[in-house]
């Protein structure tokens, strides 16, 4: 017997068990969300706006949450009648309307369990780190092929150097702290990232 010719693809197997994760994760989220009296895609508004301190657009954050702006609308009047965020003039277009997270809204943004913790707390070190260099390598495809909204992450960022010491422990550099990163350094989502 020869298991090249009885296992399904690698790509189908990688994605089944992505999809569990995936599963899990939003299922710890779904909890979280509850137990803040908040409805998943209000949680999931709510953290991406506490998380841009100028505030930001509703189309923004619909296209994060990967729902219709309708959707991200309604969702929003509910954050507001919570008392979790606040509409306010743009300051880059005043006629335009931004949302900002209240006090009570940040700091429940803040306190946010980091669902996939718990799925790789199992992992060491440089395994976390290996993780971590491979999804950032996913989410600039995915943002290349616009398959992703913008995402705030150091390869996209225009103060990223990236490889500038290769060989090193530190290979890249990011001149707004101007100091060399390691892999594990790589953002995310980071409040200083200056799309390149
Ligand atoms: S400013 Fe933030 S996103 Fe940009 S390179 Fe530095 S750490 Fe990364």
């Amino acid at each position: 017997m020869d298991f090249n010719q009885i296992s399904e693809p690698l790509e189908d197997r990688i994605a089944e068990g992505l999809a569990r994760l995936a599963a899990v994760a939003r299922q710890l989220d779904w909890q979280a969300a509850e137990a803040a009296g908040l409805s998943p895609t209000q949680a999931d508004i709510l953290r991406f706006i506490a998380n841009r301190g100028d505030g930001t657009r509703l189309t923004a954050a619909a296209a994060h949450v990967g729902v219709r702006k309708a959707t991200a609308s309604d969702a929003v009047s509910a954050l507001e009648r919570k008392s979790l965020l606040r509409k306010q003039p743009d300051s880059a277009d005043g006629r335009a309307i931004a949302l900002k997270a209240t006090a009570k809204g940040s700091r429940i943004a803040r306190d946010w369990p980091a669902s996939f913790a718990p799925i790789v707390e199992c992992l060491s070190d440089s395994e976390q780190e290996l993780l971590l260099a491979l999804v950032v390598k996913l989410i600039r495809q995915l943002q290349l092929r616009q398959l992703i909204a913008p995402q705030r992450t150091c390869v996209t960022c225009r103060h990223f150097r990236e490889n500038v010491a290769p060989g090193t422990g530190t290979p890249h550099f990011c001149a707004f702290v101007g100091a060399p990163m390691a892999e594990r350094h790589l953002r995310i989502d980071c409040m200083e990232h200056d799309a390149a």
